[in-house]
């Protein structure tokens, strides 16, 4: 300690530096607290906005750290607030706590203890290592250039028919307002690559998800004579075709999007004309102008297909859905990308944006952001389903480096804006 500050002392022009070291041992130090939380939270997952148990146990955990702690926000999140030493800004880490309605089939000793219920996407992951974040942050708060506030965040999947929830609510809320951040970091576990690794961009790296119901009139009659009634089928066959000439005749071809029709119903029997058709699909954009354009000409078409054979049709998108997650490019450069390669060396790199979607683009309206990948696969321990999948897992060794990565981001980016 004496010999530091005799350096210090020595070298008044030297610039402060995000303590890595520190960061990296007291990371390792609660390895087996890392893997006993998200295992507890694993055996106890919780749907979207009925978080309560998980809600409970993080305030509890960030209040015995000596955090200021908001609970409930957005039904049943829990912000926490931790305010270092020194003065600087403040900065936002979030986690996702919500599970799946899956039924889980892992077979592992610390399975879902909740019938048909299931840690799915990796949130309880995401939860345990921000609260291992604050825990870290916390051990070291006489050294913090500012403050860092933990968002730890209900119904990301999406809340419930008729419910508000997940990151809008969180912004609603003021989760963001007191302290006014100024940047937000996330991530997210997954298969996509071997455990690590972490895939970042300096731009899109996720999709925008809006989801959406059409239905064409019809009107019924005898199956042998369709010329008594409106046949609404072949009209949605139409419909069908139509909306993919938005997507491959209509869109700058360097441009991602994807249109999907998932479900289409219509008619009760073989000899009767169908009185309607439904039709559910998603739509999916890596840029805001695509995503309007697409719906703007979506809404064109199904009209247009209709009124062509004397009927009427409907195109409803369900709820706001989510925004494209696009990186903020300077955010990225400066103090993702080098934070990423300090924490993880070769395994820190540039990934192609995906087609999934998140509902953190949301905090954007608040903040510039910042949001990665963090590789969770592991082919030699039989770690490789996907996400949303009944055998997904994560290898629970990168949860230091995911704890040493929120930390090191926050950490950079207090002294940059410092
Ligand atoms: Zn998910
Ligand atoms: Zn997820």
């Amino acid at each position: 300690m004496l010999l530091a500050l005799a350096l210090l002392a020595a070298t008044p022009v030297a610039r402060p530096a995000t303590p890595d070291a520190e960061i990296k041992t007291a990371a390792e130090r609660i390895r087996p607290q890392l893997v006993a939380v998200r295992r507890d939270l694993h055996a106890h997952p919780e749907l979207s906005n009925r978080e309560e148990r998980t809600g409970r146990l993080i305030a509890e955990r960030l209040r015995a750290q000596g955090l200021e702690v908001r609970y409930p926000v957005a039904k049943t999140g829990v912000v926490g607030i931790l305010r270092g030493a020194k003065p600087g800004p403040a900065v936002a880490l979030r986690a996702d706590i919500d599970a799946l309605p899956i039924e889980e089939k892992t077979g592992l000793s610390f399975a879902s203890q909740a019938k048909g219920v299931m840690h799915a996407c990796g949130h309880d992951a995401h939860t345990a290592m921000l609260l291992g974040t604050a825990e870290v942050l916390a051990s070291m708060k006489d050294l913090l250039p500012g403050t860092v506030v933990f968002l730890f965040q209900p119904a990301e999947e999406g809340a419930p028919e008729g419910e508000e929830g997940g990151a809008p609510l969180m912004v609603k809320e003021g989760a963001l307002d007191a302290p006014k951040v100024q940047a937000v970091f996330g991530l997210h576990v997954g298969s996509w690559a071997a455990a690590g690794q972490a895939g970042w961009t300096d731009g899109p790296i996720f999709a925008s998800a809006d989801t959406f119901t059409i239905e064409v009139a019809g009107r019924t009659a005898h199956g042998a004579q369709p010329q008594m009634g409106l046949d609404p089928i072949p009209i949605a066959a139409e419909m069908v075709q139509a909306l993919q000439l938005i997507v491959s005749r209509q869109i700058d071809g360097r441009q991602p999007r994807v249109l999907t029709i998932g479900r289409i119903q219509g008619g009760t029997r073989f000899n009767i004309i169908a009185d309607r058709v439904t039709m559910d699909g998603t739509l999916r954009t890596h840029d805001a102008a695509v995503r309007a354009e697409m719906k703007a000409r979506m809404a064109r078409t199904v009209k247009g297909v209709a009124e062509a054979h004397g009927t009427t049709a409907t195109l409803r998108f369900l709820d706001e859905g989510n925004p494209p997650t696009v990186n903020d490019a300077t955010l990225a450069r400066e103090v993702g990308a080098p934070a990423l390669q300090r924490v993880f060396g070769a395994g820190a790199v540039r990934v192609e944006p995906q087609m999934v979607a998140e509902d953190f683009p949301f905090y954007g309206q608040k903040a510039p952001y910042f949001y990665f990948l963090l590789g969770t696969k592991n082919d030699a321990k039989g770690i490789a389903s996907a996400n949303h999948t009944a055998t997904f897992d994560v290898d629970e060794d990168v949860l230091p480096l995911g704890v040493r990565a929120m930390a090191t981001l926050a950490w950079d980016f207090l002294i940059k804006k410092r």
